[in-house]
């Protein structure tokens, strides 16, 4: 079954997180839940530390690839937020 995997990058980090992957096949509804703070732990207890997140990227994909990309880890290296650091001096 194909669906969309999303990564959530957290305005402010949570402890050692600052990101979650999650897969969904009607992305619009997951959203909304997590808003709600239902569905997924983590962002319940980030939400309720005062925290927000934005939508960084999605991949289109069975859930296997969401499992395969949570094993490799590296989150932020896959978040364009995180990629676009300012770089002093070299503009
Ligand atoms: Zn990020």
């Amino acid at each position: 079954m194909t669906g969309t995997i999303y990564l959530l990058h957290f305005t402010q980090p949570y402890k050692h997180a600052r990101h979650y992957l999650g897969w969904t096949t009607d992305l619009d509804a997951r959203l909304a839940e997590h808003q709600t703070g239902h569905g997924a732990r983590l962002l319940a207890v980030v939400k309720a530390a005062g925290i927000g997140w934005t939508l960084a990227r999605t991949w289109t994909g069975p859930r296997a690839r969401e499992r395969a990309l949570k094993r490799q880890g590296g989150a932020s290296r896959r978040c364009p937020l995180c990629g676009v650091r300012p770089r002093l001096g070299h503009r």
